[in-house]
């Protein structure tokens, strides 16, 4: 099934029209292999009421979206489908605003939340780490105004690890901490990097430590201290990505970040920069709807309770 997604809106529209074309596709994305039994991890299920499936062997009932992001959404999947469209068919993403008035969302706390469940599809549960050369710094984001307009809502700092791949950049990975405290970085590191990568680092003292890791370290220090673009040229992928992560945080979202979500901002960015040469846009929809299948549902009240939890 690994082709079989809309390649252009028109296509969208034809295809999921109706809740039964989006249901039956949810179906194939979430048990490709048949019905699977939450309960008794058997099958196959009978249809029943309202959408419920009713395992054969155990009489168990549940549902095609229990268990997923979907779970007790009282909108259609016809709407759902749209909205993970736009949100992989616009190079930059969309914020809460514009989906509300793409999809004619009566409240922005919907499309607020809407987002956020699907942010929280956008990481791949067991993802591969980074390996290779791989540089490391961090940047600041919020804070402080840089443009007069609004902004991340509290300073944090984002530490962003970018492969090496020849004079361009592989793959990313980004996270935020209060601090950029040696902790904090090797946490990171051994979270986002395979043991026996290289680490391309600047000269700090947060930064070392990490042959005792596990990991290989090449640092670069420039001599002249003057030079105030000393940190773009010596680590040039990195900053590449903090300053495309700004544009995006300042441009789609208008800076409208709640610090206490930023995470799963990086997580949204991360989930597209990593899939920049994907030739078609439709292949990042199936790959979200197909994530989305698999990832438990967050409500809204999970979401405002609190930020994401590091472990
Ligand atoms: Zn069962």
């Amino acid at each position: 099934m690994g082709d079989d997604y809309p390649k252009t809106i028109l296509e969208l529209e034809r295809r999921f029209a109706t809740e039964e074309a989006c249901r039956e596709y949810l179906f194939q994305l979430r048990w490709p292999d048949g019905f699977v039994c939450p309960e008794c991890q058997g099958g196959p299920a009978w249809p029943a009421s309202r959408g419920r499936l009713v395992c054969q062997p155990c009489r168990h009932q549940t549902s095609l979206t229990a268990g997923t992001i979907f779970q007790d959404t009282r909108k259609p999947l016809t709407l759902w489908f749209r909205a993970i469209w736009y949100v992989t068919s616009q190079k930059n993403g969309t914020s809460a605003p514009n989906i509300q008035r793409i999809l004619g969302l009566r409240s922005y706390q919907t499309a607020w939340t809407w987002l956020h469940k699907l942010r929280r599809a956008m990481i791949r549960p067991g993802r591969e780490l980074l390996h290779g050369r791989v540089e490391v710094d961090e940047t600041f984001v919020g804070g402080e105004d840089p443009h007069g307009g609004r902004w991340v809502d509290r300073k944090a700092v984002v530490v962003i690890a970018a492969e090496e791949d020849g004079a361009g950049i592989g793959r990313i990975r980004l996270a935020s901490f209060p601090a950029p405290t040696k902790k904090c970085f090797h946490r990171f590191i051994q979270e986002a990097i395979e043991p026996g990568s290289i680490v391309h680092t600047d000269g700090r003292h947060a930064l070392t430590g990490l042959e005792q890791l596990g990991y290989k370290q090449k640092r670069s220090v420039l001599a002249g201290r003057k030079d105030r673009q000393a940190p773009l040229k010596l680590l040039p992928r990195v900053h590449r990505v903090a300053s495309l992560l700004k544009r995006w945080l300042l441009g789609t979202h208008q800076g409208a970040v709640e610090g206490e979500h930023l995470d799963y901002y990086l997580d949204e960015f991360t989930f597209r920069f990593n899939r920049r040469t994907s030739r078609s846009r439709g292949k990042l929809f199936y790959r979200l709807l197909q994530q989305a299948a698999h990832v438990s549902p967050t409500t809204y009240r999970d979401m405002v309770g609190g930020g994401k939890a590091k472990n």
